[in-house]
């Protein structure tokens, strides 16, 4: 029963491709999430589901 569901909000860990920080991040964000490190964008508000910019490591429910 582990069915990919594309329409739930998740927490999502991601590595930024610049520093190689590991952060959780929302993937609905109300705004753009920046790499605690260095800065550098990592999740772009879209409205609804967010552009990833970052390595996806792991989904968390
Ligand atoms: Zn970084």
């Amino acid at each position: 029963m582990a069915k990919f569901r594309t329409q739930k909000s998740n927490f999502l860990r991601v590595k930024c491709v610049d520093c190689g920080n590991q952060q959780v991040v929302f993937d609905h964000a109300a705004s753009n999430v920046q790499c605690i490190i260095c800065g550098k964008t990592l999740v772009k508000s879209k409205g609804g589901k967010s552009e990833i910019k970052a390595q996806i490591i792991e989904v968390l429910d």
